[in-house]
């Protein structure tokens, strides 16, 4: 990297009012050449306000942009083009109806070389498309390219202008994993040349890729900049003494509160029992299982994987039949033949691989809420529309998830919202008791801490919830109390409420067979 050069760009004491609105607030940016900066912060912080007003598109209410030292006003887009500064919109920016070649050259057919024919626009246009790795024809028409090819096309279309600076906002929202690795080498080699990239994401996987330093954003108001420190392979991103881009210290920034904060219901106030297994099995994989879940707690369900948290969690919940044992809810015995058995007991299971029964991309957000509610509300084939869009808005604001309209199309959703959807199918069931298993599998540490936030305040309000993960140090984050599974057979479980405290290493000692109770611990604390 090198900081050692004089800033390309600098943005100084930016601030921008909308009408009732302050998205930002005397914010400083200063980008170097050859270096990623990652811009980051939750919806709505001011990223992408921040990166209008650099390109001109929006006029700050407040500061000054300079470039190379100099004060420069951006009076609108074109005029930052040619200082050498891009924006790649969040939402396409294409005329669809037009080939390629016109899409690149288009409003600006005169250039800094005078102006063009139609084979010479179509030459350079060959050759950036080459540089980005394109294989389709300048001919092409963008209406016929991919969500992932018309993004090329736009950074193409920078590149044909000698750039100095490419602002990427959110660009790998509608890619998928293959696209957004080929779009990352394309921003390396890129940052190679010597450009300064801005890169927007909330995406903490892509920032430790790319990023040489961080800027994060919150309210408008820039929280703090760091700087990729000297990488250390014993510790892992999340690791808190890891010098630099850390991924603890960049959520808590974003979010104003670190997630340990997140967890856990106030001790030694004892709670009801909900749910009592008694000696249940499924005559396979798990022998017979006692435990207690009790009114608003979070119970980690940890293990290594195929030690049977997974068959555990059907067998409660109706998937897989029961051998023998009793399951009590609330004082009544429980006869499930079926999960919809057990929904209508309260007990909503969230399998590990949703994707299969994911979101439908694109259908709405309430179309996406009301599937799951849909068999409820109709009695005899009637279906009652009022009264499911009331739980869809329902449900909408209780998990607060960010929309424009609930006829919002769930892939213009961000990964986050996404994920919280998701949630919300299951919970207009209105659980009493949610299983959730391994829900943080492939999402991000900002996306994670949302649904932390959002499981919270569901335990807060009475909820039951039992979390398999086999992360252990998000069980230490979040879970009141940790069951720990062994070869088909509950082995520990450590309880703060009985001065044991949730730690790794005694989760991976239950995990792995260094410790493991007796069946007279065991009775000691759960019915038999
Ligand atoms: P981000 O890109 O970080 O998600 P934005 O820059 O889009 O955030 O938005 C920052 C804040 O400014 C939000 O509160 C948003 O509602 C508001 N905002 C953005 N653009 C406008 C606009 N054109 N008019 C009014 N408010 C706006
Ligand atoms: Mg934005």
């Amino acid at each position: 990297m090198s900081t050692i050069q004089p800033p390309l760009l600098e943005m100084r004491a930016i601030s921008k009012h909308f009408p009732g609105v302050k998205a930002l607030h005397q914010v400083n940016l200063v980008l170097y050449p050859g270096e990623v900066l990652a811009l980051m912060g939750e919806n709505g912080a001011g990223k992408s306000t921040l990166m209008k007003v650099l390109v001109g598109a929006y006029q700050p209410s407040e500061g000054q942009i300079f470039i190379d030292g100099k004060a420069v006003r951006m009076k609108d887009p074109r005029s930052a083009r040619g200082m050498g500064i891009h924006l790649i919109y969040q939402e396409p920016n294409l005329a669809l109806n037009m080939k390629v070649t016109e899409n690149i050259f288009l409003g600006a057919e005169k250039t800094q070389w005078g102006l063009l024919s139609f084979q010479q626009m179509r030459k350079i246009t060959q050759q950036v498309l080459e540089q980005v790795g394109a294989t389709f024809s300048p001919d092409a028409l963008v209406g016929d390219l991919s969500r992932a090819e018309g993004q090329l096309v736009e950074i193409a279309r920078a590149l044909a202008f000698k750039p100095r600076v490419l602002v990427l906002d959110e660009p790998t929202a509608a890619l998928s994993e293959h696209e957004s690795q080929r779009l990352f080498e394309i921003i390396k080699h890129l940052r190679g040349q010597g450009l300064g990239i801005v890169y927007i994401s909330h995406r903490m996987s892509e920032v430790y890729n790319l990023a040489d330093r961080v800027s994060v954003l919150r309210n408008g108001v820039l929280i703090g900049t760091v700087q990729r420190g000297p990488e250390d392979p014993n510790r892992s991103p999340v690791d808190p003494r890891r010098a630099g881009i850390n991924a603890e210290k960049l959520v808590q920034m974003m979010l104003g509160q670190s997630l340990q904060e997140f967890q856990k219901n106030p001790q030694g106030t004892p709670r009801k029992p909900v749910l009592e297994l008694i000696q249940v099995t499924d005559g396979k994989k798990i022998k017979p299982t006692s435990l207690t879940l009790r009114e608003g707690e979070i119970v980690g369900l940890g293990g290594l994987v195929g030690s049977g948290r997974t068959e555990l969690a059907r067998l409660i919940c109706g998937v897989s039949p029961l051998k023998s044992g009793k399951i009590w809810l609330q004082g009544n015995m429980l006869d499930l033949k079926s999960p919809r058995d057990a929904i209508q007991a309260g007990m909503v299971y969230v399998p590990e691989d949703r994707v299969n029964d994911g979101l439908f991309a694109r259908l709405s957000v309430s179309e996406n809420i009301s599937i799951g509610v849909l068999e409820r509300h109709s009695h005899m084939g009637l279906l009652n529309f009022s009264e499911v869009a009331r739980q869809v808005k329902n449900t909408v604001t209780r998990l607060n998830i960010k929309l424009s309209s609930l006829h919002t199309t769930v892939e213009d959703l961000s990964g986050g919202n996404q994920q919280k959807l998701l949630l919300a199918r299951y919970l207009s069931l209105n659980p009493r008791i949610l299983l959730l298993d391994e829900p943080t599998a492939g999402i991000d540490v900002a996306t994670r801490a949302e649904l932390y936030r959002t499981l919270s305040s569901l335990a807060a309000s009475g909820m039951t919830i039992l979390f398999i993960s086999s992360d252990s140090a998000e069980l230490v984050q979040i879970a009141d109390r940790v069951l720990v599974m062994k070869e088909g057979e509950l082995v520990g479980e450590i309880d703060p409420a009985r001065g044991e405290s949730i730690t790794l290493e005694h989760i991976m000692e239950f995990a792995t067979g260094l410790k493991g109770f007796t069946p007279e611990d065991w009775k000691k604390r759960h019915v038999l």
